[in-house]
């Protein structure tokens, strides 16, 4: 068989076969566009060896193509009226399951262990944008095996997540992804290659899992208290961010000495910091903390 969704007539068609109305609040953007579709199964790189998780199949437009190029598909969609239609544009694929349930409910890592047993599975989605960060890092943080993660996203997230040191997109969220994996933006992708039209640009990003972290630290969450706390005040200093923060808990003169120990003078602001710099100040600092 051959996927038989991707153009704007064929959606169109099942759309109105169920009477299917969008919803806003679940971030309902169908893809339209053969040539995306295939580009993101490229980039995702799948073979019938893997297992993939698809999150928001919608009407099971790139489901049909992981269907061909995977060895298995579980897709979570939390819109029960989306299930019947799935159902149809499915059918003639037995290599497919649908789980309906909202996907930051479901347990992942036993999913993967019992469909998979325990092996590294490949995330591919056209994401639902309201939830992007809140999937992403609930797939990193809950240890779920993930060899890698391919999916659509804002275009102003996905160079969040790939951006470095100085620039403005710079933050938190960079530093925690690329704590994880190694981001790669394959493609961008404008608005009318959806149905309905999203309001902003699109990007897909593959995120490529670090066989080890590269950074040696010595408490994870520490860390990433620093993190945070130091682009939550983006204005002040970093000394200042993290002596205001209620999470840190160290004298001033404290945080002071480990940031000049980094060699970048007391007055430096978080967003010039590498993750191997953040790394060593929150070592330095945990042992500090004693
Ligand atoms: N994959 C389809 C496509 O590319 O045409 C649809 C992508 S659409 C951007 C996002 C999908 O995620 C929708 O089908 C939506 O109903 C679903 N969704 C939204 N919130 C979800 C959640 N919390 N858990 C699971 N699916 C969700």
């Amino acid at each position: 068989s051959k996927p038989t969704l991707g153009n704007p007539q064929n959606t169109i068609e099942i759309l109105q076969k169920y009477h299917f109305n969008f919803q806003k609040k679940f971030g309902q953007n169908f893809l339209i566009d053969t040539h995306v579709l295939e580009k993101i199964i490229s980039a995702a790189g799948i073979t019938k060896d893997d297992m993939v998780l698809e999150i928001g199949p919608g009407i099971g437009t790139m489901t049909q193509y992981l269907a061909e190029a995977a060895g298995k598909v579980a897709a979570v969609e939390i819109d029960k009226n989306l299930i019947p239609i799935l159902e149809d544009t499915l059918s003639e694929y037995d290599n497919v399951m649908v789980i309906n349930d909202d996907v930051l409910k479901v347990d992942i890592r036993g999913l993967v262990e019992k469909e998979n047993g325990g092996r590294p599975v490949k995330v591919v989605a056209n994401l639902p944008y309201y939830i992007t960060t809140p999937i992403i890092m609930g797939l990193f943080e809950g240890n779920v095996p993930v060899e890698s993660i391919t999916v659509m996203v804002q275009k102003e997230v996905a160079d969040r997540m790939q951006t470095g040191p100085g620039n403005k997109d710079y933050g938190a969220l960079s530093l925690a992804v690329q704590y994880y994996a190694d981001p790669y933006i394959v493609a961008n992708v404008p608005p009318n290659c959806f149905m309905p039209r999203p309001k902003v640009g699109s990007a897909v990003i593959r995120l490529t899992r670090h066989a080890a972290p590269p950074v040696k630290v010595d408490n994870e969450k520490w860390m990433f208290d620093i993190i945070r706390a130091s682009f939550n005040q983006r204005r002040k200093t970093l000394a200042n961010g993290l002596s205001n923060s209620d999470k840190i808990d160290l004298p001033k003169d404290v945080i002071t000495e480990a940031i000049v120990k980094l060699g970048k003078g007391e007055s430096v602001r978080g967003e010039s910091l590498s993750l191997e710099e953040f790394a060593a100040l929150s070592n330095d600092l945990w042992e500090k903390k004693g």
